[in-house]
């Protein structure tokens, strides 16, 4: 049996587990990712096409955004309409993050971009048309049997994580049980490269009770139709040429088709599965919680988890102490965080269901309501840019509360299990530029930089993980520290979310 030592192997390079092997190669972990497939997803075959604003955080952090960036297209608008017209428009301008958009690209472009980036950091390798059959665990390795064209081989290594898709090999053989829930209906994707009177920058989204529909722009030339299949209708015959066609030539009479490029049926359903860990088994990505394809979340879900995951199995693998308690969290805190957007999605699910033309009416009216309403418009598009997600770590191995001090849910916009604010304009620093595997501790509170610092040598004495040792302080202008009279302390993880805020009198 062959060895891969001191890394991490990786079972499917599709988006999630390539942005793994990336974030690993941060922290100088290096990755072995098995791939059964020869080619990335093909370039007509769209499939995830949405970098929310959390996203493209991540890609800066990884210091390669701007490589989405050239290829990307924008979209500043949500909008959304019934047969007789507009009923709203919620704008990504209202969101705390230098990203007020989303980048709209071909799942293929972002796997392109991702794996010549891991291939060029010389520690991810990636072996396609290699096909995982098999995995296990002994105490200290995991082990997998391979099939290539070269022959079949079995290796181990120290850890292992399955980001191999919805029908995860991983899953099955350690045995790890999967909930589906299932919405009763199917949904169509057809992709076309056309040139249409619709604004490329906004979701044209249709509420039509008769078949809901929507249109967006993901690449030059290039638009998603999505639409429901209705009762009676086959998945083969929604997505048959002639079909589609029709359905395009009566909601978009002027549209000048080139080709249609792609075209797939749905079911509206989404998986969870019960534990995300097992030993030294970690399951990330649809692997481990697969959203359902017209909600448009499941690769930043499994992305922004592999951001989460990553600083846990290095620091695993650099120290060798055990640090299991930290991947026990991520399968506790990544399957609360995936199942609040699968609750979410099921809302739209069953919007999408809606045919009975008295609801329908009712529906339309609401939302024509609350779209006066800038307040939930903002809450709206933070929960969509994935911005607001509050992880639940009360009970997380670095939830530090130390001798004498009181925890704090929240100060000003320092909230625990929330992602780090925005404060860059007033200091000069930002915990998304440090990149270290330590957690960050910041001072928040009173100004006094002596007394904060001799407060923090104390705090550090107790905490069993590695904390960067140089006490953050921001300036003392900085509206964060709100003229506090007692010393407030966030401790930050190197994922940017706030573990602990406790405050010393
Ligand atoms: C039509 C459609 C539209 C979508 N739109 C969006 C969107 O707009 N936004 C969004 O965020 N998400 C969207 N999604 C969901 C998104 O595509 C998935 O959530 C995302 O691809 C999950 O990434 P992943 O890496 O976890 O899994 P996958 O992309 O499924 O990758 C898994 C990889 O593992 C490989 N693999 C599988 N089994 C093995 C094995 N035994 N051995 C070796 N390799 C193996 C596969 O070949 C594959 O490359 C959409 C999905 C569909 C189908």
């Amino acid at each position: 049996m062959n060895t891969f030592h001191n890394g991490v192997l990786i079972v499917g390079g599709g988006p999630v587990g390539l942005a793994l092997s990336l974030v690993l190669s941060k922290y100088k972990i290096p990755s072995l990712i098995l791939e059964a497939r020869d080619e990335p997803t093909s370039k007509d075959e769209s499939r995830a096409i949405t970098w929310m604003p959390r996203g493209m955080e991540f890609l800066e952090w990884l210091g390669i955004f701007s490589h989405f960036n050239e290829k990307g297209v924008r979209r500043i608008l949500h909008q959304f309409e019934n047969q007789r017209g507009k009923l709203l428009g919620w704008s990504f301008d209202t969101l705390e993050t230098p990203y007020q958009f989303s980048l709209q690209l071909p799942q293929h472009d972002t796997e392109v971009i991702l794996e010549d980036i891991a291939r060029k950091t010389g520690i991810v390798e990636i072996r396609r048309g290699h096909k995982v059959l098999g995995a296990a665990q002994t105490k200290d390795k995991v082990t997998v049997k391979v099939q290539s064209k070269e022959g079949s081989y079995e290796l181990s290594a120290p850890l292992g994580v399955g980001c191999d898709g919805a029908s995860s090999v991983i899953r099955g053989k350690l045995g790890i049980d999967k909930t589906w829930r299932d919405y009763g209906m199917d949904s169509a994707v057809a992709d076309f490269e056309m040139e249409c009177g619709l604004p490329k920058n906004i979701s044209n989204i249709v509420l039509d009770p008769y078949r809901p529909y929507g249109f967006f722009y993901f690449a030059p030339r290039r638009w998603r139709f999505i639409y429901r299949i209705n009762k009676g209708e086959s998945r083969e015959e929604a997505t048959s040429a002639d079909f589609i066609s029709k359905l395009l030539k009566e909601r978009l009479p002027d549209a000048n088709v080139r080709q249609m490029l792609w075209a797939s049926a749905f079911r509206l359903g989404q998986g969870q599965s019960h534990t995300y860990r097992k030993g030294r088994w970690l399951l990330a990505g649809d692997a481990a919680h697969a959203m359902g394809p017209s909600a448009g979340a499941g690769m930043m879900v499994g992305i922004l988890g592999a951001w989460r995951l990553g600083w846990r199995l290095a620091l695993s693998l650099k120290t060798h102490k055990d640090f299991s308690a930290f991947l026990d969290d991520y399968s506790v805190e990544q399957r609360v965080g995936a199942s609040e957007i699968q609750n979410n999605n099921a809302l739209i699910f069953r919007n999408i269901a809606i045919t009975n033309l008295f609801l329908a009416e009712g529906r339309s009216l609401l939302i024509k309501t609350i779209s006066n309403l800038s307040a939930i418009g903002k809450k709206a598009m933070e929960k969509e840019a994935l911005l607001s997600q509050i992880l639940p770590v009360d009970h997380s191995f670095d939830q530090i509360r130390p001798e004498g001090s009181i925890s704090l849910k929240k100060f000003g916009k320092w909230v625990t299990g929330k992602r780090v604010p925005y404060i860059l304009e007033e200091t000069d620093f930002h915990p998304l530029r440090k990149m270290g595997l330590e957690h960050s501790l910041i001072s928040i509170g009173r100004y006094q930089p002596e007394e904060e610092k001799r407060l923090f040598a104390d705090i550090y004495k107790g905490i069993a993980f590695p904390v960067n040792k140089d006490l953050l302080i921001p300036n003392k202008n900085s509206k964060y520290r709100n003229g506090s009279q007692a010393y407030i302390f966030a401790l930050v993880r190197p994922d940017q979310h706030i573990i602990s805020i406790f405050k010393i009198k």
